[in-house]
């Protein structure tokens, strides 16, 4: 069997079925912003494979990095056992996260990240004798990651939640943030999430949004005093703000984290994809002193989680010299360039008959079809216009490495605006 049919007989890819495969196309080599398929076509990733690859691939900082870190010890447990190269890490979210955080989790993925904080929340409330304060506020077209109390958050009807309705956590979903992100703020878009602060604030452990752009729930960007006074109702009706940057952290959206486009400092705050520059899984949770202290002084006298590869010395080793890189690097200039680019270039796509709207916001750019797009032709088009881009729905969007340039990046929006003007790439209504 080749690996072309062995791959699409026995191998899961994210969200794919077994039955009625996509292709995938088998990836080489991977260079800058360059991938080399094995079909012998190069492709410009304008995906930073899922927000991750922000320096570009194969770097020779963090190549060097993980091979230093191989030589000295790959692994350790972190039950009773510590190194360096956590030790960095971790002094270094501190510095970087807004004032408010000093303790750290190392978790071993984003979803993972997101369990740790709702168990933070609700380990929180319990040990301050309020144990029915154990269910999540949230807003519409979130995503929080797919395990099942990340799933417990993410929006209803795309995160399919009828099917797992005998398992999933009942929790609280506001109407989605409004308005966009730009637009003129009125204090009636505050009305719907007031009333559920007021009615159930008693039942609820903790309030988790992802600050400022709204991921793979729908790729929206909202007004930062949307945000602010989440946090601010948050300290009113005392629950625990838990702030999802683990697609949103590390310069996306034009400032390190986005909660400084409000000056929003969290309780608690979810870190992953980007932290590593792409290379190995890892995630993070910080929380507040507060935090920490009271669960530690709570009934179990700990925090109840640990995983097999918590702290992995590889993974937090490679996540410093992505760190150091970022820190050194002009990313806010690279971020801005990205977004003056999207404005002159994918932002005119709006007037084309098959878009109803475009948007961007620091290195993301997006184009929202009428239609849902058809995803085996789409992707065949792409690969053969010298690109990668992996849309979903309606969404065609772009998140590409901070270090791409102009040319690379002409190239990814004129592929988006060829594939507008192909039927095929589309379904009918
Ligand atoms: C991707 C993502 C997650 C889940 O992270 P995984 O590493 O895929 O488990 C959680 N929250 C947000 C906002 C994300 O974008």
């Amino acid at each position: 069997m080749n690996n072309s049919d062995f791959d699409k007989n026995h191998i899961w890819h994210p969200y794919t079925s077994m039955t009625n495969p996509l292709p995938s196309y088998e990836v080489i080599k991977a260079k800058g912003c360059t991938l080399s398929l094995a079909s012998g076509e190069q492709v410009i990733d304008g995906m930073s494979s899922w927000w991750a690859v922000i320096h570009g691939y194969n770097h020779p900082a963090l190549n060097q990095a993980l091979t230093e870190q191989t030589d000295k010890f790959a692994h350790v447990m972190f039950g009773g056992l510590t190194h360096q190269p956590a030790i960095n890490l971790c002094q270094k979210l501190i510095e970087l996260t807004p004032s408010s955080l000093s303790q750290v989790f190392l978790a071993d993925s984003g979803s993972v990240a997101v369990e740790v904080a709702i168990k933070m929340s609700i380990q929180y409330w319990h040990a301050k004798g309020r144990a029915n304060k154990s269910k999540l506020l949230t807003v519409r077209n979130g995503y929080h990651g797919d395990t099942f109390a990340a799933m417990s958050v993410c929006d209803p009807v795309n995160g399919m939640h009828q099917l797992f309705e005998q398992v999933l956590m009942k929790n609280h979903f506001a109407p989605a943030p409004s308005p966009a992100f730009g637009e003129t703020w009125s204090d009636s878009h505050l009305d719907a999430l007031e009333q559920y602060f007021v009615d159930y604030s008693d039942q609820i452990a903790a309030f988790i949004i992802e600050p400022i752009v709204q991921g793979a729930g729908g790729m929206r960007m909202y007004h930062p005093e949307f945000l602010s006074h989440c946090a601010r109702l948050c300290k009113q009706h005392q629950v625990l703000l838990i702030a999802d940057e683990i697609a949103t952290g590390f310069g996306r959206t034009g400032r390190l984290f986005a909660c400084q486009w409000a000056d929003v400092e969290p309780d608690i705050l979810c870190l992953g994809k980007a932290i590593t520059g792409g290379y190995m899984s890892l995630a993070a949770t910080l929380c507040s002193e507060d935090v920490a202290k009271t669960i530690s002084q709570g009934e179990a006298g700990c925090f109840m989680h640990g995983p097999t590869f918590m702290g992995n010395p590889l993974a937090c080793a490679v996540a410093n010299a992505s760190l150091d890189l970022l820190q050194q690097s002009d990313w806010q200039q690279q971020v801005s360039s990205i977004e003056q680019q999207f404005n002159t270039e994918l932002m005119p796509l709006a007037d084309h008959p098959r878009v109803a709207d475009t948007r961007c916001l620091g290195a993301i750019g997006v184009v929202e079809a009428k239609q849902a797009v058809n995803m085996a032709r789409i992707q065949q088009r792409f690969v053969e216009l010298g690109v990668w881009i992996r849309p979903f729905g309606k969404l065609i969007y772009l998140m590409p490495p901070y270090v791409i340039d102009q040319a690379e990046l002409s190239k990814l929006i004129k592929a988006i605006a060829t594939v507008l003007n192909e039927d095929d790439c589309f379904l009918s209504e």
